[in-house]
């Protein structure tokens, strides 16, 4: 999270300096490592969770589509940073989809 914050305010305030400590010997080993979360990307397209039952038996999907337009704009953003070169691609064009 703080990555990408600093990310984002980068892009705003590119003349800012941020600084981000890190308690722990290396970044990325509390729940963003691999083996801390369940791995899947919270898109709200399986979890049922994100579709509560009501009391009378309906089901609202508004959570879920909230959910998933967040989803969504995370992966607009992260493409941006892509195309940016900020990030690496992590598709090797190898394996991209043909379109
Ligand atoms: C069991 C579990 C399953 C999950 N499953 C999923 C999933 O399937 N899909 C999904 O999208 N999300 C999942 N999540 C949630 C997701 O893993 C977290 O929301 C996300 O990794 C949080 O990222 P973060 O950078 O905010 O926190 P973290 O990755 O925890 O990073 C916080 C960092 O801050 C450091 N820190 C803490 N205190 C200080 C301090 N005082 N000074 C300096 N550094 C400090 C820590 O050492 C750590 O490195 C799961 C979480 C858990 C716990």
């Amino acid at each position: 999270m703080s990555a990408t914050l600093g990310t984002l305010i980068k892009q705003v305030q590119p003349d800012w300096s941020i600084e981000i400590f890190e308690s722990r010997n290396s970044v990325a080993t509390e729940s963003t490592n691999a083996w801390n979360n369940a791995g899947t990307g919270h898109a709200a397209l399986c979890e049922l969770n994100y579709m509560p039952e009501g009391a009378d038996g309906s089901l609202s999907p508004d959570k879920a589509i909230d959910i998933n337009e967040q989803f969504q704009l995370s992966r607009q953003w992260w493409s941006t940073l892509v195309k940016k070169g900020i990030l690496n691609d992590p598709l090797p064009s190898s394996t991209r989809p043909l379109t």
